[in-house]
């Protein structure tokens, strides 16, 4: 059966299998994490990225000239969209990584080559070893969500808590951040800090730190709904002394570099949801066409056609939308923001819709722990909220179309 309407070129239709089959061979250890303890997910899911080194997965963001694919976009919402079709906290995982090493790889592209040398090439050498590198990527903070993410007009500064001042050939980290995916297994966190009080956000820079900096502490495992299988956690910095070539972004290019990862990746946290989306009309269509009430399949009653056809149109456009946008982010520089909100805002919302509508489907089975569709359904409601919840996302939107007024 075809994976996909939409026309991907067949060097990422393989990658999509490649990962596929990693990602399915393991699926019923990913099913089990999802009632697990933190301490046997993290665990576990360190050696699934362990030996994601056989397939080089996590060096595909890294250019090839570092000794990564320099699939950044369109390779990895493929890959994302195969690992979400079998457990999305294994995607979030993944794209955690990925969203970590995109300030390195953006400052790269814009010429820092020393940041290349120093952190990518490492990188994609640590996983040909087979001993993959875990990032993360850290700006949300407890006192600001949304608003590390877009800045309101007019609006007072946002509270921020984290901070970085110069002393002598070091820079020193304090502060607060929440919410970060892989932050309680990462061997290195991408943090963004303001240097400046006064200056705010024009002052922000971004650094690497790595997990044994003196000072750094994964202050809590959060506790959640759905991506059970992704450890997300606070981390606290308490005075961290970091080398002056850990500064990837320098303060100036820290704020522009948000506003670019969060373009690159938007329309690839659609790959995520996509992945869920397709796998709930699986599970719906297989089931409508084996259960029998009044007498038929209940596929054949009208009303299940009609929820059917309608989670594949909104499947088919949000494929065609997001990676009509993630093929334009590689050849379009700056890349489109708004586009690439839209495609994970679309698709977020049809893998939420496709997953109740899966769980409609099956009826009371749907709504037991003995399907998948259940936790599809927890799974789905994320995509609607991180990388900029969708009310953020639709303003971004907005923005660009009231501009062009
Ligand atoms: C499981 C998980 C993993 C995550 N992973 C990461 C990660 O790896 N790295 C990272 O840095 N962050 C991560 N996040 C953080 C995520 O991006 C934030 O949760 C998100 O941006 C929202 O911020 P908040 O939770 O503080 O909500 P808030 O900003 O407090 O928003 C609360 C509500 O108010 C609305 N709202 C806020 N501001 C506005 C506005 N201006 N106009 C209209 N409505 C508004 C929001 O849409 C939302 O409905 C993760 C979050 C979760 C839950």
């Amino acid at each position: 059966m075809k994976t996909h309407r939409y026309p991907l070129p067949p060097e990422y239709l393989n990658v999509y299998n490649v990962v596929r089959e990693f990602a399915a061979s393991r699926e019923h250890l990913l099913l089990k994490l999802d009632r697990a303890s933190h301490e046997e997910v993290m665990g576990e899911i360190r050696r699934i990225l362990r030996e994601s080194s056989s397939i080089r997965l996590l060096s595909m963001p890294i250019p090839g000239d570092l000794g990564g694919s320099g699939y950044f976009t369109l390779g990895a919402t493929v890959a994302l969209e195969a690992l979400a079709f079998h457990d999305a906290g294994l995607a979030t995982t993944v794209g955690a990584v990925w969203l970590g090493l995109l300030p390195p790889v953006i400052a790269n592209m814009l010429g820092r080559g020393d940041v290349g040398e120093r952190w990518l090439r490492p990188f994609a050498e640590a996983d040909a070893r087979g001993e993959p590198q875990v990032w993360a990527f850290a700006i949300t903070e407890p006192t600001a969500g949304s608003d590390y993410e877009r800045l309101e007009p007019g609006a007072p500064q946002p509270e921020f808590l984290t901070y970085a001042r110069r002393e002598g050939e070091y820079w020193v980290i304090s502060g607060r951040k929440i919410f970060i995916s892989n932050g309680p297994i990462a061997d290195y966190v991408t943090v963004f800090a303001l240097t400046d009080r006064l200056k705010g956000v024009e002052s922000m820079a971004c650094f690497v730190v790595p997990r044994e900096a003196e000072g750094f502490r994964v202050f809590s495992v959060i506790d959640k709904m759905g991506h059970r299988s992704s450890p997300t956690g606070e981390l606290a910095f308490e005075s961290v002394r970091v080398p002056e070539d850990h500064m990837v972004c320098p303060p100036g290019l820290g704020w522009d570099s948000v506003q670019l990862t969060l373009a690159y990746s938007r329309a690839p946290v659609g790959g995520i949801a996509l992945g869920i989306a397709k796998r709930a009309y699986r599970e719906a269509l297989n089931y409508a066409k084996s259960r029998i009430q009044g007498g038929r399949r209940i596929a054949e009653h009208q009303i299940v056609r009609e929820k059917l056809a309608n989670m594949y149109i909104m499947i088919a456009a949000a494929e065609s939308l997001v990676y009509s946008v993630v093929s334009r982010l590689e050849s379009e520089f700056p890349p489109p923001m708004d586009d690439s909100s839209a495609a994970k805002v679309f698709a977020s919302d049809v893998a939420v819709h496709a997953s109740l509508e899966a769980v409609q489907i099956m009826g009371g089975y749907g709504y037991t722990r003995d399907f998948i569709v259940e936790k599809l359904v927890r799974d789905a409601k994320l995509t609607q909220i991180y990388e900029g919840t969708n009310e953020v996302n639709r303003l971004t939107i907005s923005d660009k179309i009231l501009s062009e007024v």
